[in-house]
């Protein structure tokens, strides 16, 4: 059955306004960048918090609130300055999921160097998207900035292979996977409306590839978007040109409120009387649907 856009965008709306305040940016790992009013900060505050931006976001959390507070009032100062705080800072650092504790000292080692050779001037990694090309690309501009990061941990370690969980963070550039952690991160940095901070002006909203973490791939299938099981690059733009139809200039506007849905309304894609009776969207939902029979 084709797509009601029309009844899908009031209920996007409508799920919109119910999370669209400061109260639930706490359920996001966007809320570490919002505490930081400087630019620099906020940009590089959002560079770590959306590559370690896998997992669940309790364990996300607990491994980056450390790591903020340690790096102080200014994070990127921190970094910036390198001293022995900073040695104290790398010894003290945890283990996360797949990045041992000596991947994680290699990442802020890279970050600090990086940091120190770049200008100081908001944005700092925008041009590491489009160097040498005149616009951002789908198919090449998040390949050119992990293959950017990739060169740099590579110097970090003495020109040998990255380990697993190093490459693990940064991504394969090569790779067709959807990239969900460097659109997130694009997403926060391009986009101007609420929640996101808008610093890079060269890349516009409509560009950006969806970011399809876990609860936004089963979201899209419940809403018949796709009936894709497994998704790469080419369905993060698919899902972005859908959205393009009811947001033509800001496709992603309904993502961080999406992933609410799955994040505090704990929609598991199957019928759960408690959570979908009350759910906002589920006079669009599929599953909902047959479960009913409405
Ligand atoms: S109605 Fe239920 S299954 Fe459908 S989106 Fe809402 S919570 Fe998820």
């Amino acid at each position: 059955m084709p797509i009601d856009l029309e009844l899908l965008h009031s209920k996007l709306e409508e799920l919109r306004k119910k999370y669209e305040h400061l109260q639930y940016l706490d359920t996001d790992p966007i809320c570490f960048p919002k505490k930081y009013k400087d630019p620099l900060d906020i940009e590089v505050v959002s560079f770590i918090s959306c590559l370690y931006a896998y997992g669940n976001v309790k364990s996300i959390q607990s491994f980056l609130k450390p790591i903020f507070e340690a790096l102080g009032p200014s994070p990127y100062q921190s970094l910036c300055v390198g001293d022995e705080k900073f040695e104290h800072f790398l010894k003290n650092l945890k283990v996360y999921r797949f990045q041992t504790k000596k991947d994680n000292q290699i990442f802020f080692r890279t970050l600090k160097r990086v940091l120190q050779n770049l200008e100081k001037k908001s944005p700092l990694f925008e041009s590491k998207f489009i160097e040498g090309q005149t616009k951002f690309t789908a198919e090449s501009s998040i390949s050119k900035f992990q293959k950017f990061w990739e060169e740099e941990l590579k110097i970090t370690k003495g020109n040998q292979k990255l380990s697993y969980g190093l490459q693990f963070l940064i991504g394969k550039p090569e790779a067709k996977s959807p990239k969900k952690r460097l659109s997130l991160f694009l997403r926060w940095m391009v986009r101007t409306a609420y929640p996101d901070f808008g610093f890079y002006q060269r890349i516009h909203p409509n560009q950006i590839p969806f970011p399809l973490d876990v609860h936004i791939q089963k979201l899209i299938r419940i809403l018949g978007i796709t009936d894709r099981k497994t998704f790469g690059a080419k369905e993060a733009y698919l899902i972005k040109e859908f959205f393009k139809k009811i947001n033509p200039a800001d496709p992603l506007l309904y993502d961080f409120y999406l992933t609410r849905v799955g994040i505090i309304e704990r929609c598991n894609a199957k019928y759960e009387k408690t959570i979908c009776e009350v759910c906002y969207l589920k006079e669009v939902c599929l599953v909902f649907g047959s479960a009913t029979g409405n």
